[in-house]
């Protein structure tokens, strides 16, 4: 069953379209969205949360959207949040009247456990706590759905790999699904098993990370050296001081007609690069 099935979106802002997107997403799978700002990330997430209107069809379990979909998913936005002088409890108080699944003992089990100050006015809270009550909000009223605006944007490391902790946890569960946006591909290089690259609004590979990590590299060559190579393989190059990298493709075959090449395993912030800013 898929999670999500995006078919022919389209969406027209004055200076910016997302154009012909196509995504799936299979259940009990994290997908990871990655492109650069204003490549259309959260414009596709609010596409899937019927915030915005749109072209094409976007099914969430095999539905269209609906009131009973929306309360199975656990959404964290970027947008702003609550009055900043409410504590905790004022907060809890506030959600528990409008989820309708909302846990009261386990949104406060999160609480302690993400160790957020309950004696504290919002606006006091660390970036770091903000975020994790976001995500204790979405987790309270137990989502098999996580759908998440760049979670760990602006983090620390040390809160950014407890935030992805959570996230391990969460899909502890077999039927557990993410969707999340990032900048941060490091962060997607441990948690993601799918990776969704965005450009221009358009998307450019939606793969498995492994399939990525393994069908891709970086050979590392010269300006002369570079012509000796076969083009099918080069998808993009990038001139650099004193060398040239490009990104190849279909690896192991490039390897086994060219086993003396420098060609390293790329990290996905490389391809990322070097597919937007290579020629
Ligand atoms: P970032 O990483 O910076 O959040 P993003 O990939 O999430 O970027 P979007 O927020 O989807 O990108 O924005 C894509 C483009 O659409 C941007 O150029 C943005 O200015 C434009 N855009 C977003 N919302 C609107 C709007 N309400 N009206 C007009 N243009 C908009």
């Amino acid at each position: 069953m898929k999670a999500i099935e995006i078919k022919n979106l389209y969406k027209d802002y004055k200076n910016f379209s997302l154009k012909n997107i196509n995504l799936e997403i299979d259940k009990g799978t994290v997908m990871g969205l990655i492109g650069e700002n204003g490549a259309g990330k959260t414009t596709i997430i609010k596409s899937i949360l019927g915030l915005v209107n749109y072209k094409g069809s976007i099914k969430i379990l095999g539905e269209d959207l609906s009131k009973e979909i929306k309360e199975g998913i656990g959404v964290v936005l970027n947008e702003g949040f609550f009055t900043e002088t409410l504590k905790i409890k004022d907060i809890e108080k506030v959600l528990s009247s409008a989820y309708k699944n909302w846990d009261k003992n386990y949104f406060y089990d999160l609480i302690k456990e993400f160790k957020i100050p309950e004696n504290t006015k919002y606006k006091e809270f660390s970036t770091g706590n903000k975020m994790k009550l976001k995500i204790a909000i979405a987790l309270a009223p137990h989502p098999k759905f996580l759908i998440l605006d760049e979670p760990t944007s602006g983090l620390d490391p040390v809160i950014r790999d407890e935030i992805l902790d959570i996230f391990f946890d969460f899909i502890k569960n077999e039927d557990a699904t993410i969707l999340f946006s990032t900048h941060i591909t490091s962060d997607l290089e441990k948690i993601a098993d799918y990776i969704t690259f965005i450009s221009e609004g358009e998307i450019i590979f939606s793969k498995s990370k492994e399939e990525l990590l393994y069908n891709y590299g970086i050979l590392r060559t010269s300006e002369e050296e570079i012509k000796e190579y076969d083009p099918k393989f080069i998808i993009k190059r990038k001139n650099n001081t004193y060398n040239i990298d490009a990104l190849i493709e279909n690896k192991e075959e490039f390897l086994r007609i060219y086993p003396d090449a420098l060609v390293d395993r790329p990290t996905i912030e490389e391809i990322m690069i070097l597919f937007e800013r290579g020629k």
